[in-house]
Protein backbone atom coordinates (compact mmCIF):
# COMPACT_ATOMS: atom_id res chain seq x y z
CA UNK A 1 0.00 0.00 0.00
CA UNK A 2 1.25 3.50 -0.77
CA UNK A 3 0.06 6.28 0.92
CA UNK A 4 -0.44 9.93 -1.06
CA UNK A 5 2.15 12.66 0.16
CA UNK A 6 -0.44 15.28 -0.43
CA UNK A 7 -3.59 13.95 0.69
CA UNK A 8 -2.37 10.52 2.95
CA UNK A 9 -5.10 8.37 1.08
CA UNK A 10 -3.62 4.67 1.02
CA UNK A 11 -3.34 2.94 -2.72
CA UNK A 12 -1.66 -0.04 -4.27
CA UNK A 13 -0.07 2.13 -6.08
CA UNK A 14 -0.01 6.16 -6.55
CA UNK A 15 -1.72 6.87 -10.29
CA UNK A 16 -1.07 9.82 -12.57
CA UNK A 17 -5.02 10.07 -12.05
CA UNK A 18 -5.02 10.66 -8.41
CA UNK A 19 -2.10 13.36 -9.03
CA UNK A 20 -4.35 14.97 -11.30
CA UNK A 21 -7.88 14.60 -10.59
CA UNK A 22 -6.81 15.62 -6.83
CA UNK A 23 -4.20 17.58 -6.94
CA UNK A 24 -3.55 19.23 -10.18
CA UNK A 25 -0.36 17.73 -10.65
CA UNK A 26 1.07 14.95 -12.72
CA UNK A 27 2.40 12.03 -10.65
CA UNK A 28 6.18 13.60 -12.15
CA UNK A 29 5.37 17.20 -10.82
CA UNK A 30 3.89 15.83 -7.54
CA UNK A 31 7.02 13.12 -6.70
CA UNK A 32 9.61 16.35 -7.46
CA UNK A 33 7.62 18.31 -4.62
CA UNK A 34 6.95 15.87 -2.29
CA UNK A 35 9.00 12.73 -3.01
CA UNK A 36 7.94 9.38 -3.23
CA UNK A 37 4.90 8.19 -1.58
CA UNK A 38 5.50 6.20 1.46
CA UNK A 39 5.10 2.21 1.50
CA UNK A 40 2.72 1.90 3.96
CA UNK A 41 2.85 -2.01 5.57
CA UNK A 42 -1.01 -3.53 6.97
CA UNK A 43 -0.46 -3.77 10.83
CA UNK A 44 0.75 0.19 10.70
CA UNK A 45 -2.51 1.84 10.71
CA UNK A 46 -6.10 0.78 11.60
CA UNK A 47 -7.27 2.61 8.65
CA UNK A 48 -4.99 0.06 6.49
CA UNK A 49 -6.29 -2.80 8.87
CA UNK A 50 -10.13 -1.88 8.05
CA UNK A 51 -9.40 -1.63 4.50
CA UNK A 52 -7.62 -5.15 4.46
CA UNK A 53 -10.79 -6.69 6.16
CA UNK A 54 -12.78 -5.20 3.50
CA UNK A 55 -11.26 -6.71 0.63
CA UNK A 56 -10.39 -9.79 2.14
CA UNK A 57 -13.82 -10.63 2.55
CA UNK A 58 -13.63 -10.30 -1.48
CA UNK A 59 -10.77 -12.84 -1.54
CA UNK A 60 -11.90 -15.14 0.78
CA UNK A 61 -15.01 -15.37 -1.87
CA UNK A 62 -12.75 -15.40 -4.90
CA UNK A 63 -10.59 -18.12 -3.22
CA UNK A 64 -13.50 -20.28 -1.83
CA UNK A 65 -14.59 -20.24 -5.70
CA UNK A 66 -11.25 -21.21 -7.36
CA UNK A 67 -11.41 -24.00 -4.56
CA UNK A 68 -14.38 -25.22 -5.33
CA UNK A 69 -13.59 -25.32 -8.93
CA UNK A 70 -10.36 -27.12 -8.39
CA UNK A 71 -12.39 -29.74 -6.00
CA UNK A 72 -14.73 -30.09 -8.98
CA UNK A 73 -12.42 -30.57 -11.67
CA UNK A 74 -10.30 -33.51 -9.59
CA UNK A 75 -13.70 -35.09 -9.02
CA UNK A 76 -14.87 -35.38 -12.95
ZN1 LIG B 1 -3.51 12.55 -2.92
Amino acid sequence: MFQCPICGELMEILTNNHCVNKHNLTKKELLDRYGTPKYVTPTMSREVQNWIRESTIITRMDFDIAQAAARSQRRG
